[in-house]
């Protein structure tokens, strides 16, 4: 039941204001990763529609680093392999990467060029959805790999910022909408 999840979702998050700067309400996810119930529930949740739909999903992707958390757990209830989208300079391997625009500067992440086969078709997650700058460099990083993204997984989108919108055609689903 969606709305039943929405709710559990947010009586689990911590909202933390003026972090990490002055302005920003920061959705912490640690007191649903700490409750193993609800913990359980939220991956559960985002695998139902992936093996109810009856296509084929070969891995999912996280971003660094609350992306591991919730898509390692993904993987493991789905019985697909974890691919992490890193921050540049972390992985030993050759790298692919892809650099995108912050309200101040930038930002590179990467993933190992071998990561994926071509055609594989990958479940990219996150914790939250802001302005969706992050999953769309990541979303893009894993389709120049040759993979098939076949939806965006976040646990927490953050409706007044637009992610949804500026993601375009790349399909999302969230758990908990706020604003
Ligand atoms: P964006 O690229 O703007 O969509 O930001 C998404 C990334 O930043 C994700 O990896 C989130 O974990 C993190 N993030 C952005 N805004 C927030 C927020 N208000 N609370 C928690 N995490 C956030």
């Amino acid at each position: 039941d969606p709305g039943a999840i929405s709710d559990l979702v947010e009586s689990r998050l911590r909202d933390v204001a003026d972090f990490p700067k002055p302005g920003v309400v920061f959705k912490d996810i640690t007191p649903l990763l700490g409750d193993p119930a609800a913990f359980g529930e939220v991956v559960r949740a985002l695998a139902a529609r992936h093996t109810e739909s009856g296509s084929r999903l070969d891995s999912v992707a996280g971003v660094e680093a609350r992306g591991f958390i919730i898509g390692a757990a993904l993987a493991h209830e789905l019985g697909v392999g974890f691919v992490p989208v890193r921050k540049a300079g972390k992985l030993p391997g050759e790298t692919v990467q892809r650099t995108y625009d912050l309200e101040y500067g930038s930002a590179t992440i990467e993933v190992h060029a071998d990561a994926v086969e071509p055609g594989e078709r990958v479940l990219l997650v996150d914790d939250v959805l802001a302005t969706g700058g992050t999953a769309i460099a990541a979303w893009d990083l894993l389709d120049d790999c040759g993979a098939e993204v076949v939806e965006f997984a976040t646990v927490v989108e953050l409706a007044f910022l637009g992610g949804r919108e500026a993601m375009g055609a790349r399909p999302v689903h969230s758990l908990h909408v706020v604003g």
